[in-house]
């Protein structure tokens, strides 16, 4: 049973209620998944320190040298709406449009959904491949976690007890790779059966890949990197037969769960499948790029 609810307005305040509750205390965001946790009687925390006042989480932030700063409380549709995220990171403002239903994408916030990490979410496999990193805090101190080592395994991350994210700090965004997301669900609003992130970018010959990062979700007990499947295809050059290849790495390097939602043969065959139309449809992108500059 909750014992009190409190409404810091400080992130101070907030990493001292954390200390002093301990494993009793737990930290709201917009609640999206932890009150469906909590009526389903998955976690019971006795008091709960809601982020909403603290002053400084929600926005998005550019650096003067590129580098963003998205806010812990920043909501989903505050993300896909951003002119300089569309700029600067379109994969990530595509992700953001895919998660869940529009309730959903107007409470939920982006650290939440990185902190709760269900299997299926849409915005961790941008935030990879755009080399992002946490900002956690405590009464310690700070550090900062990259999402490489966040996600450490199902609703389980490196957050440390009395730790909460106060930022994601994305690192200058290369203004010349072109990015994507792809989500299979068979119902509209699930989370992600598979989820495809993929940002490229391609020699001046306009041949070869430079440079080239896929992010998964939904196909292992963590989103990951797919770096055999990335390697093969960095300096390679395009071509369906290197796609081939690709999708054959990408297929040993997920470890997928049968569920309600679709067997793990079936994630397999299926990551397959859009990773090879990610690759395509972003390739297609970059040479528009090209074009264009
Ligand atoms: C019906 C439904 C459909 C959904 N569909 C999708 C989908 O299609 N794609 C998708 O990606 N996601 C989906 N989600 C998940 C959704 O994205 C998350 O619910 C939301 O982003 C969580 O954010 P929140 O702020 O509401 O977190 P909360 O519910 O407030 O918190 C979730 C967890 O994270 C912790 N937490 C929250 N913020 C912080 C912080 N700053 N620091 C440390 N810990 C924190 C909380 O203590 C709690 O454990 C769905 C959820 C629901 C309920």
């Amino acid at each position: 049973m909750i014992a009190d609810y409190f409404e810091p307005e400080s992130i101070s305040e907030v990493v001292s209620l954390l200390d002093r509750f301990g494993d009793d205390g737990c930290v709201v965001g917009g609640g999206q998944s932890l009150l469906v946790m909590m009526r389903h009687g998955l976690v019971s925390p006795r008091y709960l320190v809601s982020l909403k006042k603290v002053a400084g989480l929600s926005g998005i932030q550019e650096s003067p040298d590129g580098d963003l700063t998205i806010g812990a409380m920043t909501t989903h549709r505050d993300v896909h709406r951003s002119s300089l995220l569309q700029r600067r990171t379109p994969v990530l403002c595509q992700a953001a449009a895919k998660v869940g239903s529009t309730p959903i994408r107007n409470l939920g916030t982006i650290a939440g959904n990185i902190c709760h990490n269900e299997l299926g979410g849409d915005p961790p496999g941008a935030l990879l491949v755009l080399d992002s990193r946490a900002v956690c805090v405590s009464v310690t101190g700070e550090r900062n976690v990259p999402l490489a080592q966040f996600f450490t395994g199902y609703f389980e991350t490196a957050l440390r007890p009395g730790e909460v994210v106060k930022a994601i700090e994305i690192p200058s965004p290369p203004s010349d790779m072109a990015g994507i997301y792809l989500k299979h669900v068979i119902r509209s609003g699930d989370l992600a059966i598979v989820g495809v992130a993929v940002l490229l970018g391609l020699e001046s010959d306009g041949k070869h890949y430079r440079e080239v990062r896929i992010g998964l979700g939904g196909v292992a007990p963590v989103p990951l990197r797919a770096h055999k499947a990335e390697a093969i295809l960095r300096g390679n050059e395009i071509s369906d037969g290197v796609l081939k290849n690709v999708a054959e790495a990408v297929m040993s390097e997920v470890d997928p769960i049968t569920d309600a939602h679709g067997t793990a043969e079936y994630r397999r065959k299926m990551v397959a499948v859009f990773v090879k139309r990610a690759i395509r449809q972003a390739t297609e992108m970059a040479l528009q790029k090209g074009k264009n500059s």
